[in-house]
């Protein structure tokens, strides 16, 4: 990389160094997540004031640094103030954030994964339904990601799982009748949710309005995702247990 270059992404999280500085981690399209400083944006008459808020689309000047690169000069491009204005949209947000963070590589292309942060966040701040943007997202980020769960045939001993519900967030995917009764810690994918999971699948990130989605689907669908993504991850997330007791 030159010693300057241009990085335009999305800001996921931001955290204090030293007395006046923040640390930015940004998702950007083609460089990945980076992490640079803004140096002196915790001052009162910083020229960064307001504009280094987690889920703000900026573009920004970077200098290559020793051990951090240091951003200089920054543009916001999309600040989705209603993100800001609503709690639930805020709490969806800030699970987005950390999910994205949690699937991005350091410093790799992540065009897919950033496309589609944007357009759940584009999405929130038109006033779909949070939750929905977030199933949505999380399906998406799966496929993108390479983590696809197996639910064509069973993963233990590939037969038929077409009357089965068992699911395996282990295992990675759907579990036959047979194989469940010896498996460990099967989970329960209902066909409805399974149907919603597809049509989730087939649809762009936030254009699902939530006509025709029943309650007891959804919920069974949160489930299946949460177990599955803090599977590939490797803990829970903070912020969907936040949106959770939140009530949605
Ligand atoms: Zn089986």
């Amino acid at each position: 990389m030159p010693a300057l270059y241009k990085a335009e992404g999305i800001i996921l999280r931001t955290r204090p160094l030293g007395e006046f500085d923040k640390i930015i981690t940004l998702l950007s399209p083609d460089i990945g997540r980076i992490h640079a400083v803004a140096r002196g944006s915790r001052r009162l008459k910083s020229s960064f004031m307001g504009k280094l808020e987690p889920s703000t689309r900026i573009r920004g000047l970077v200098a290559r640094g020793k051990n951090l690169d240091i951003l200089t000069q920054v543009q916001v491009i999309e600040f989705f103030p209603h993100i800001r204005r609503d709690l639930k949209s805020l709490f969806a947000s800030a699970y987005l954030l950390e999910l994205f963070e949690a699937f991005t590589p350091f410093q790799e292309n992540s065009a897919s994964q950033y496309n589609l942060l944007r357009k759940g966040l584009a999405a929130i701040q038109r006033g779909v339904d949070p939750e929905i943007v977030c199933r949505g997202c999380e399906i998406k980020l799966i496929w993108v990601s390479g983590y696809q769960p197996e639910l064509g045939h069973c993963v233990v001993c590939e037969g038929s799982v077409e009357t089965s519900e068992n699911f395996s967030s282990r295992l990675g995917g759907a579990v036959c009748d047979m194989c469940s009764i010896r498996e460990k810690n099967m989970e329960h994918f209902t066909a409805g949710a399974r149907s919603l999971y597809n049509r989730f699948l087939k649809a762009g990130s936030g254009s699902m309005t939530g006509e025709s989605m029943e309650r007891e689907n959804m919920e069974n669908l949160d489930e299946i995702l949460s177990s599955y993504l803090a599977g590939i991850i490797g803990r829970p997330f903070s912020a969907s247990r936040f949106m959770k007791e939140f009530g949605r």
